[in-house]
């Protein structure tokens, strides 16, 4: 009943770190992305990470060749049709995530699991936009997925059993410890998560350091990274999503995403992704 197959789609920060976890764990995987161009992208961040676990001593050189003879790339989700698992890990935006599913459900095999990574969207609305609403279910990893132990396993209100039950089989066949998290706005992770990091962002509003918020949380909660840096690891269009989603789905006045948030991401200093966050990374 293991997985043979997996196709990720979406090439970004979490889907290219997904296809690393799925061929280092022996299986094969086909990335797609909206052009093969995208997704050729995600497959240079594997192979350099890859390399830098070389570097490290932590993998050999032929551990390496095998996990990237077993990754294919494509612009077309035709490539990863007979996938026994697809695992969406698309832009966190509800038009795309049911459009992406509608298509899936039309050209994936009758067995396949159809799975999406978001981090708030109701796996049971996604689920909405197919005909196999039994078939899917969330599997919601954590930012770098090949170094996070967490896989949140979310069933929708029509998963089947045996759909959740080779979730919880993958979770295990890949080497993280799933746990199971209700079908509302976060999840268990980020209702707790997300909410703490737009806080640290108010604060920087106020006028606070962005570095004496992130030492705070680091000396005073040993959080081993501080919330804006995390932030920044995310990127903020995705905290901004998450955010945006939770106020709408939860009412609460508490969930109100943080206008420097909004203002921040109209000017594209997205984090990381950009090179410009609360901190700069274009420099050395
Ligand atoms: P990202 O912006 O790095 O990457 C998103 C990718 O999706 C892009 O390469 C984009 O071209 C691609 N894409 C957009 N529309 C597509 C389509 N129709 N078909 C195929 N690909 C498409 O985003 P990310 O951080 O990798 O997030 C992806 C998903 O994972 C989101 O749902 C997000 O909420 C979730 N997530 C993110 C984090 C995080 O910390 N960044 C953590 C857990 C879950």
């Amino acid at each position: 009943m293991s997985i043979k197959k997996v196709m990720v789609v979406g090439a970004g920060i979490m889907g290219s770190g997904i296809a690393q976890v799925c061929i280092e764990h022996g299986i094969q995987t086909v990335l797609t992305d909206i052009s093969k161009e995208l997704a050729d992208n995600g497959k240079a961040k594997i192979d350099h990470f890859l390399q830098r676990k070389i570097e490290k001593g932590k993998i050999s050189q032929e551990v390496k060749d095998k996990a990237i003879s077993l990754l294919t790339t494509s612009g077309s989700y035709q490539d990863g049709a007979d996938a026994d698992l697809v695992i969406e890990a698309a832009t966190e935006n509800v038009p795309i995530k049911l459009k992406i599913f509608a298509q899936l459900d039309e050209i994936m095999n009758e067995n396949a699991v159809m799975a999406t990574n978001t981090s708030t969207i109701s796996i049971t609305k996604i689920a909405g936009a197919t005909k196999h609403p039994d078939r899917v279910i969330g599997t919601h990893f954590f930012v770098p997925p090949p170094a996070m132990k967490l896989l949140e396993v979310i069933p929708g209100i029509l998963t089947s059993d045996e759909t959740e039950k080779k979730a919880l089989a993958f979770a295990e066949q890949i080497g993280k410890e799933a746990i199971k998290a209700p079908d509302t706005s976060g999840f268990l992770v980020n209702r707790m998560l997300v909410p703490m990091q737009n806080e640290a962002i108010f604060l920087v509003m106020e006028g606070n350091d962005p570095k004496a918020v992130d030492a705070s949380m680091k000396l005073g909660a040993n959080f081993p990274m501080g919330p804006l840096e995390l932030t920044d690891f995310a990127g903020l269009d995705t905290v901004l999503a998450v955010m945006t989603q939770m106020y709408e789905d939860l009412g609460d006045p508490k969930y109100r995403p943080c206008p420097l948030l909004k203002k921040m991401v109209n000017a594209h200093l997205l984090g990381r992704k950009t090179g410009k966050g609360f901190y700069d990374y274009t420099k050395k």
